[in-house]
């Protein structure tokens, strides 16, 4: 029987050890199958073809040391074909021509080979590919960004010390904007003149706001307590237009005000008076 086939076969097997219910008697037959297919020569092709990577990766979390361990094991050897298989200079003589990696890549393969290694058949190989070239990257990144910082800052030293430590502190809380450098998505050239609320996450955006929010409300409030006999005055005068100017706005600090008065609550209680700036158009009550 062809090495495929052999694959194959267990692999089939192997699924329906998985799937049925547990038991010392199934780890045994889980661990048989595994051996088997570490007796078996598989090839880089043959992990393309059937997958049985993926399979065999999933066993690495079993409860049964034994299967996770002997999982591990195959995983490791197959990645080692895989990764010599991407380096032809290194390749073992065995593999043979129809292991070129050339040749594999013009195999369509139902349209599915790349993502297959990539992706089903060695998902930690590629992400130790992907964090290097991360990594590469990012160092490249890094210095762009202190490059536009110092054009930026035109050599003041103080400036350009304030603006690093600005963007180190926005780039470690704000994963996308972090990402967006990376990628290049944002010109490095750009980034030391974007501003805050741009270099902030939303969450940071969303309590500067509230922290102006409650800036402004503090204002009012002393703007309230400033303008009691004035409040107090007004309220106690029935009509429904009231004089302009008895009221002084807390936004622009403008006497063109009017204001009307209404019964909001029940008819015992004193009426709420509305006043409208006529200068800014701010509104409040009193
Ligand atoms: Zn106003």
């Amino acid at each position: 029987m062809s090495a495929i086939r052999t694959v194959r076969q267990l692999k089939e097997v192997l699924a329906k050890e998985i799937a049925a219910p547990g038991g010392e008697g199934r780890n045994e037959k889980i661990l048989d199958i595994l051996e088997r297919l570490d007796k078996t020569d598989v090839t880089l092709s043959i992990l393309t073809e059937t997958l049985i990577g993926a399979s065999v990766a999933k066993l690495k979390k079993h409860s049964d040391v034994d299967v996770s361990s002997a999982a591990a094991k195959l995983v490791k050897k197959w990645k080692s074909v895989a990764k010599a298989s991407h380096h032809p200079a290194s390749a073992p003589k065995k593999e043979g021509p129809s292991e070129n990696p050339r040749q594999l890549k013009r195999l369509p393969s139902a349209g599915s080979s790349e993502i297959t290694i990539e992706t089903e058949c060695l998902p930690d190989l590629s992400k130790d590919l992907n964090e290097s070239a991360v990594k590469q990257l990012c160092v490249a990144r890094a210095g762009e960004v202190e490059d536009a910082i110092n054009s930026w800052s035109r050599g003041e030293r103080k400036t350009y010390t304030e603006k690093v430590r600005s963007l180190v502190f926005n780039l470690k809380k704000n994963g996308p904007l972090r990402e967006q450098v990376i990628l290049g998505q944002i010109v490095t050239e750009q980034l030391p003149k974007m501003p805050p609320e741009e270099l902030a996450t939303a969450e940071m955006n969303k309590e500067r706001n509230a922290q102006a929010e409650k800036l402004m409300a503090s204002r009012q409030l002393d703007w309230e307590k400033k303008n009691e006999g004035k409040i107090n005055e007004i309220c106690g005068i029935k009509g429904d237009l009231l004089k302009a100017s008895l009221f002084t706005c807390g936004r622009c600090k403008s006497t063109k005000t009017t204001s009307t008065q209404k019964q909001t609550r029940s008819a015992d209680e004193p009426m709420t008076v509305f006043v409208l700036c006529l200068n800014c158009g701010n509104r409040w009550k009193c």
